[in-house]
This record gives structure tokens, sequence and C-alpha cells, in this order.
């Protein structure tokens, strides 16, 4: 298929996918993914009492899981997580409706809390950029969750949302099942960097930081291109 035809394949689909929210919302009216009751912005997933009850992740938290990585964790000058991700727990259902249940509308607001949180502790960076998924991923998904992350973050930070300056030109195998070592070597030489980085302050944002492998190959292919300053913000930190 020419990619032409799949790019109009995808974009049609997307419509459709849509009008189906669209309708699906006024059938069933979305719930709060922790309790059932009806959240206060259909925006965002979770009622502000689930929303408040979400375990904050430690200060120094991910810059601990990024230190048990054999090499790279100090590619960043700053990093953030906001809550820590349990198994089965509420945020899982979070990532899960934002990932792979159509609702990615769920990431804006989430992505601004990011930004928030992150204006906070940091200076604000010249853009924002996600993590990208694979195209062909991207295409089957209709959307990059962490992009939207991205385009809240940005928004409450009042800077860029630069999803133009990492690309994953090539395919990688799920991470999920992988040991750390397979984690890492899966995912070196996946990214590529425009070379409008170099000299610039970018805020990296993901879902979810597991053992940080994929972010920090991310990172470190900005480094590499002459980014100046990376700073890295995840919505969740898997409990380990
Ligand atoms: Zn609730």
């Amino acid at each position: 298929m020419s990619p032409r035809l799949r790019a109009f394949q995808s974009a049609v689909a997307q419509v459709l996918r849509d009008l189906g929210r669209g309708l699906l919302d006024i059938i069933y009216p979305p719930r709060c993914l922790g309790c059932g009751a009806r959240p206060e912005s259909p925006y965002l997933p979770l009622c502000p009492r689930c929303l408040q009850s979400l375990e904050r992740a430690p200060d120094t938290g991910v810059a601990a899981r990024l230190d048990r990585l054999a090499t790279g964790g100090e590619v960043f000058n700053g990093t953030l997580a906001l809550w820590v991700f349990d198994e089965g727990g509420t945020l899982q259902a979070v990532q899960h409706a934002l990932k792979y249940g159509n609702r990615p509308r769920y990431g804006v607001p989430l992505g601004r809390l990011m930004g928030q949180a992150f204006a906070e502790k940091y200076p604000s960076p010249d853009g924002v950029v996600p993590i990208p998924l694979h195209t062909t991923r991207r295409l089957e998904r209709g959307y990059n969750q962490s992009a939207t992350l991205a385009e809240g973050a940005a928004d409450a930070l009042d800077c860029a949302h630069r999803p133009d300056l990492l690309d994953r030109p090539h395919p990688t195998r799920s991470q999920t099942g992988l040991s750390r070592e397979e984690r890492w070597r899966n995912v070196q030489d996946a990214f590529a960097a425009a070379p409008e980085c170099a000299g610039g302050q970018w805020l990296l944002v993901d879902d979810v930081l597991t053992t940080g492998s994929t972010t920090v190959a991310a990172a470190q292919t900005l480094d590499e291109a002459g980014a100046d300053t990376l700073y890295l913000a995840t919505l969740g930190l898997a409990r380990q």
C-alpha cells in the first residue's frame, strides 16, 4: 500500500473513531475510572476524590530508578513522576483508557497536571518532546498517548509542543516481559533526533516509567544531536 493511501485510510479511521467516541459519550456518559461516579470534568478520567487519593511518587523516585541502569541516567538535568503506578491500580485503569481505550482526550488535562507539577520544581523548557511510537503502531492506534500528555504539559508550561524533534524509525518489540538488559538492547538505536534540537532545553514526556531504558535511549539520542538541557516527566512511576 502506498504511504499516501495509508495516511488517507488512517485519517478516515480517525474521523470514524472520533465520531464513535462522541456517540458513545452520549449513550454512556464517562464515569470515574476509580469509583464509577460521574466526574466533574468529562475530560478527566477520575473524580476529584480519586485524583486526590492517588499516591504521589517520591521526589527522587525517578532519579533512583535511573541510577539502577548501567549507564545513561545522568543524561537528565531534572526528573519528575506524578504518581506511583501499581499493576491493577487506578492509575493503570487511567493509562489503559489513555493507551488502548481510545480516550486520547484524557491525555491533555493529565499532561497539564504534569506541566504544573514540573513548573514547581524546574524552569520552563523551550519545548516538550513526547516519546514517539513507531509509525506502524501510531497508525494502528490513531494517536500517540505520550503526545497528548506532552501537548497538555506544553500548554501548562506555556512553551512549544515539539513531537517533530524525535522520531522512532526502527520498530522495537514490546518491552513487556523483557529483562533489564534485554530492554536496554531492544531500545538502543531506536530513535532519531531532528537537528533543530541542538542547543535547546527540552522536557521529555512519557506515560509510565518502568526501568527507564526507553526514555534514557531517547534522551541520549537528543543529547548526541546537541540538545543543551534535558528533563523528564512521566505520569506514573511503576512500583518495584
Ligand atoms: Zn472516583
